[in-house]
């Protein structure tokens, strides 16, 4: 399956309009190629103090166009490209 380039689009747009910006990374993970998003999660210790991490999760869709990401090809392969 081919895989939609919204993100590196998306990427292209933003440098345009910022032409000031060094760099722009887009939120999408390096394994997978596909997309994500951050999760703030808080959890109680046990001194009740409330620690916040991101907790991100990987999307089964493009969140641009909604193109489904093929994920049976990466659980076939066992992790490989
Ligand atoms: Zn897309």
């Amino acid at each position: 399956m081919k895989k939609c380039n919204c993100m590196s689009e998306m990427v292209k747009k933003i440098k345009e309009a910022n032409p000031e910006l060094e760099y722009v990374f887009p939120p999408i993970e390096l394994f997978s190629g596909r997309a994500y998003i951050s999760f703030t999660v808080g959890q109680k210790n046990r001194n009740g103090k409330i620690k916040e991490k991101e907790c991100p999760m990987r999307l089964s869709k493009c969140p641009f166009c909604g193109e489904k990401y093929d994920d049976t090809q990466e659980v076939a392969s066992g992790g490989q490209p």
